[in-house]
């Protein structure tokens, strides 16, 4: 019970004012925005269900421009060590040894419906709110590193050292676990994340947007196309799906 309470209290910090999502143009008519991200000023609810879809057909071998795009979005820089670059998002290529077929697709959390780092979390740091979106809350994050082993899909790093230059929207803190945000800060304030409008100035193998409007391009597109979800087996019905594997 304490547990809901507290996750109650941190979906009330982080939504905005309850306000009714659509445009009047005229009296008794409502223009609906399609949703590719919401509104600053509209609530977040569990109507909406942010997801992505990521067409690997179109994913370029090589590039990284999502990767590069989170880095600076966030201020990820590392510490003069090699390979000590926190990465929220990266570059995984895969081969099928059958067919010899090769996939090159960017790994990010999957933000969960039913996420097993929310789960293990002694705290009730790690949760999900109501439109999908799976984050940490820094302040009660006590460093445990349960939820990087409970998460199939090895998408939380821990941060060893103290942080300089932080963004403002994007916190970070030394003895916390941290992962991709959905660019929460530019969902929130009805902007795409910054890996998807990255990638979209030349690939477009991104596409972001709520998943239960009808109308939204990335339900259509799933609708259309074939996708599948990562380790599906494990029945956690992530946000994140992907055309062409
Ligand atoms: Fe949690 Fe990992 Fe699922 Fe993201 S991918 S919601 S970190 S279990
Ligand atoms: Fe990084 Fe934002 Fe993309 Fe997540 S949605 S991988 S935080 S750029």
């Amino acid at each position: 019970m304490k547990e809901e309470t507290t996750k109650q209290d941190r979906r009330e910090f982080m939504k905005s004012a309850a306000v009714v999502g659509g445009v009047a143009i005229a009296p008794g008519v409502l223009l609906h925005a399609v949703s590719q991200a919401k509104t600053a000023d509209e609530a977040v609810t569990d109507k909406v269900r942010w997801g992505m879809l990521i067409d690997t057909t179109k994913c370029a071998n090589g590039c990284t421009d999502c990767v590069d795009a989170c880095v600076e979005e966030h201020g990820l820089q590392g510490h003069d060590r090699p390979k000590t670059d926190p990465q929220w998002i990266r570059k995984v290529e895969l081969r099928n040894k059958l067919t010899k077929k090769e996939h090159s697709l960017p790994m990010l959390c999957q933000h969960c419906e039913f996420p097993p780092c929310a789960d293990v979390c002694p705290t009730g740091a790690s949760f999900k709110r109501a439109d999908g979106i799976v984050l940490v809350d820094k302040h009660i994050c006590i460093g445990c590193r349960y939820c990087m082993m409970a998460c199939p899909y090895k998408a939380r790093s821990f941060v060893h050292e103290a942080l300089e230059d932080q963004k403002p929207y994007s916190p970070r803190g030394k003895g916390t676990v941290e992962s991709c945000t959905l660019c929460v800060h530019r969902v929130d304030n009805g902007e795409q994340p910054a890996c998807v409008e990255a990638c979209n100035k030349e690939h477009k193998a991104m596409t972001f947007g709520d998943l239960n409007d009808p109308n939204s391009d990335i339900a259509k597109k799933v609708k259309e196309v074939s996708s599948t979800a990562l380790r599906d087996d494990l029945e956690l019905n992530p946000s994140v799906r992907y055309h062409g594997i």
